[in-house]
């Protein structure tokens, strides 16, 4: 897994922070290949043949699941009884304010953190074993490319870790760069581009090998709204057409609600659900143009209530 960037605590005020200098025409998608992708090479651990059950269908189950870090300072209670079931190609938010433990939660089920209470299974497995079967493309709050590789090498380089053969990787990165219409853009280095197409670099990383999970932390947070606005719009075409399960941390209500089937409110101290909305009344179609319309509000407005309810605008 790759290393975390650095400055991952980012603070509620950075939604709209600074916009990247994006030309016009990279304003861009996601686009989406049609059918599912080819699997042309195993993987290292055979994944087991999948039970036919209810839990086959579940794609992540935490029961009472508590984190706490024991800190120079005494513990810091980041996770406390959080009891949530993710099914298969749902897509879910996680919103609340910084410190409710959001980041924290994504990272016990990629693996990178062990909780310290409760159970959490991942595809009907534990987080390590699930990780172990690579069914999780992580994207991060920022793009984390290595600036002495090419594009192209930084997206192909979990495939490099993975021993895939050069001609794959670089057919697989071609690929999933045209997925995220960064076709040609491979030989540049990351420092060539704009802070959008980093982030559309990171989010082909994480797909290109595949996986059936796909953990998103503030993956849009850094860019303008008017760049967020379309890749929020093609992420749900992508999530649509490939049917991944999608958790998907964000500080934005809006972004929250437009994009998922439900949101989890979180708050802080100790981190905790404290209210879970479910948007699928929205429907699966969603023009932008949804976001003014008086079910999108009051699903906005039940959020708000949620993060007040759970003291977050004090955090
Ligand atoms: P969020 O992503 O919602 O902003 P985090 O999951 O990053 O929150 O953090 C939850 C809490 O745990 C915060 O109080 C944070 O400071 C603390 N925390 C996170 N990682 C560590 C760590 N490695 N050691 C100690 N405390 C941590
Ligand atoms: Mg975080």
């Amino acid at each position: 897994m790759l290393s975390h960037p650095a400055g991952r605590h980012r603070a509620a005020e950075d939604e709209l922070g600074s916009a990247p200098a994006m030309p016009p025409s990279s304003v861009a998608s996601l686009r989406v290949i049609p059918g599912p992708p080819p699997t042309a090479f195993a993987p290292a651990v055979p994944p087991p043949a999948a039970p036919h059950s209810a839990a086959a269908e579940t794609a992540v189950s935490a029961r009472g699941l508590s984190l706490t870090y024991e800190t120079a300072d005494g513990p810091v209670f980041a996770l406390s009884g959080v009891d949530l079931t993710v099914a298969r190609g749902e897509f879910v938010s996680f919103i609340g304010p910084s410190g409710c433990g959001k980041t924290t939660f994504l990272r016990c089920v990629a693996d990178l953190e062990q909780p310290t209470g409760g159970a959490l299974s991942v595809n009907g497995l534990s987080a390590g074993a699930a990780r172990l079967r690579r069914d999780y493309g992580f994207v991060f709050q920022a793009p984390a490319l290595f600036p002495w590789r090419s594009v192209e090498r930084n997206v192909a380089l979990p495939l490099e870790i993975f021993g895939v053969p050069k001609a794959e990787r670089r057919e697989r990165a071609a690929r999933y760069l045209d997925l995220v219409h960064l076709t040609g853009f491979g030989r540049k280095f990351p420092w060539q581009l704009s802070g959008g197409m980093q982030q559309r670099a990171s989010i082909a990383r994480a797909l290109c090998f595949e996986p059936k999970l796909l953990l998103m932390d503030e993956p849009f947070g850094a860019l303008d709204e008017i760049v967020r606005d379309h890749l929020n719009a093609q992420l749900l075409d992508l999530w649509r057409e490939t049917g991944k399960t999608v958790l998907f941390v964000t500080h934005s209500i809006a972004e929250a609600v437009y994009l998922s089937g439900r949101v989890v409110v979180m708050s802080p101290r100790p981190g905790r659900i404290v209210d879970i909305v479910d948007c699928t009344g929205l429907g699966q179609e969603r023009p932008l143009e949804i976001r003014e319309t008086p079910e999108f509000l009051r699903l906005a407005h039940r959020v708000r209530e949620g993060l007040r309810a759970g003291n977050a605008y004090e955090g």
